[in-house]
């Protein structure tokens, strides 16, 4: 099963002010690794480089420096029928919203289950997916009928679809209700004691504290703390 390993990962951007031609690290010197399995919090002030970070792990962006290994294999190289593959190993919910605007849930889930090849069992998997987020009824609602929760949890459930070995949530949690926040740490909790690795970057230092799991901490693109049974604001 999929074992992540980052080495000496950066990730570099032009300055936002276009006379400025120098380039920043969004994440510096990445070095870890993340087994098949575990549930792990990321977590780092706004620009702290979290997303930059899923957006490596899950092949979305390519490192400028070193190397993203997915099972032993640097991901650079998949590509073709192995990038469908790579496609496959993650199940992402990124942190702004990429529900289509002008399609039905259902026929946003469809898109995504067909997109993953799931072809004539898609709207079977859609409805599944549904259930599993606690959200039957909406299947016919367009993206603006929903309430922020809602919405992220149709996210979480288009994420689902073709049962990834690994979810990357960026900020999934951000701005709901501690009920739905609550329910969702649930659901997640439940599909790791499955099996699924969970990586998710969150403010949401309540929760990981009472849930008590790996800790990486970012600070200016860096790896600042990495701890297991860790706690919000953990860096040893
Ligand atoms: P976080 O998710 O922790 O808030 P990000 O990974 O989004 O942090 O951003 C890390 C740094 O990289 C920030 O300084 C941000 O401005 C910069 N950055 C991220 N994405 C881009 C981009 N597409 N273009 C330019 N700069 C970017
Ligand atoms: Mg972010």
């Amino acid at each position: 099963m999929p074992e992540i390993r980052l080495e000496n990962t950066s990730k570099l951007y032009k300055a936002e002010d276009k006379r400025d031609k120098r380039k920043y690290y969004a994440v510096r010197e990445l070095n870890l690794s993340i087994n098949q399995g575990e549930f792990v919090f990321l977590i780092g002030s706004s620009g702290a480089g979290k997303s930059t970070m899923l957006k490596l792990i899950g092949g979305e962006i390519s490192p400028d420096e070193g190397t993203v290994f997915v099972d032993n294999v640097n991901i650079a190289r998949y590509f073709g029928p192995w990038k469908a593959r790579l496609n496959r190993t993650f199940g992402i919910v990124s942190q702004e919203s990429r529900l289509i605007r002008k399609r039905t849930v259902m026929e946003n889930l469809m898109v995504a289950a067909r997109a993953s090849g799931l072809q004539r069992k898609s709207r079977a998997a859609a409805e599944k997916a549904l259930g599993l987020v606690g959200l039957p009824d909406v299947e016919a609602c367009y993206p603006a009928q929903l309430s922020i929760g809602e919405a992220r949890r149709v996210e979480l459930a288009r994420s689902l679809l073709s049962s990834p070995p690994i979810l990357l949530l960026d900020e999934l949690t951000a701005n709901l209700d501690d009920d739905t926040i609550w329910d969702i740490i649930h659901l997640l909790n439940e599909l790791n004691s499955r099996g699924t690795t969970i990586i998710m970057a969150t403010h949401a230092s309540q929760y990981v504290n009472i849930m008590r799991r790996r800790v990486i901490t970012l600070v200016d693109g860096r790896l600042f703390g990495d701890v297991k049974n860790g706690k919000y604001g953990d860096i040893v």
